[in-house]
């Protein structure tokens, strides 16, 4: 099992998507294992960005994703951190592939609507910029034997 980050960014919170983009992740079987919704601070945008903070369109970037609130969560699932980030589609909305969140979602570079860990260092990272250990609901749902064979996980 690993558990990747994701944050449903401004744009996915203003556009009432919350509900839809959450049900994918539901329906792709992975589990919810914590959530809230808060507004990013100027700060946190660093912290999370930190990798972008000196390219020249960070500002657009950190104006954007303080702009309005947001939900973090963690997803819990077999390679769920690939498996996400897949979901997700290309930075791009505009290049994303039809079937993908951004594709079907997006025509922005910007306004991508769903943020995703792109690996394990990065995932452990995002999760305890987020969240703290008694955050987690570690349920394991009762559907969990109909969605793969035992000997898979
Ligand atoms: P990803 O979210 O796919 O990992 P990046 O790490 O390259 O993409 O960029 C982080 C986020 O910054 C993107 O999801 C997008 O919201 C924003 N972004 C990326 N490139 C640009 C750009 N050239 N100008 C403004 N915002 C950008
Ligand atoms: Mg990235």
């Amino acid at each position: 099992m690993e558990r990747t980050f994701i944050l449903l960014k401004p744009d996915c919170v203003q556009r009432r998507l919350m509900g839809r983009i959450l049900a994918r992740f539901e329906d792709k079987g992975l589990n919810v294992v914590a959530m809230k919704m808060l507004q990013i601070t100027p700060e946190l945008a660093k912290q999370h960005y930190a990798e972008h903070v000196q390219k020249g369109w960070y500002p657009t970037l950190e104006e954007f994703v303080t702009g309005g609130p947001v939900v973090a969560a963690v997803l819990e699932g077999l390679e769920a951190i690939r498996v996400v980030r897949e979901m997700l589609g290309a930075t791009n909305g505009l290049q994303a592939a039809p079937g993908t969140i951004r594709g079907d979602f997006s025509s922005s570079r910007q306004m991508n609507l769903v943020h995703g860990s792109d690996g394990a260092e990065s995932a452990a990272r995002e999760i305890a910029l987020y969240f703290k250990p008694s955050d987690f609901c570690d349920d394991t749902p009762t559907i969990s034997k109909w969605m793969r064979a035992a000997d898979e996980a």
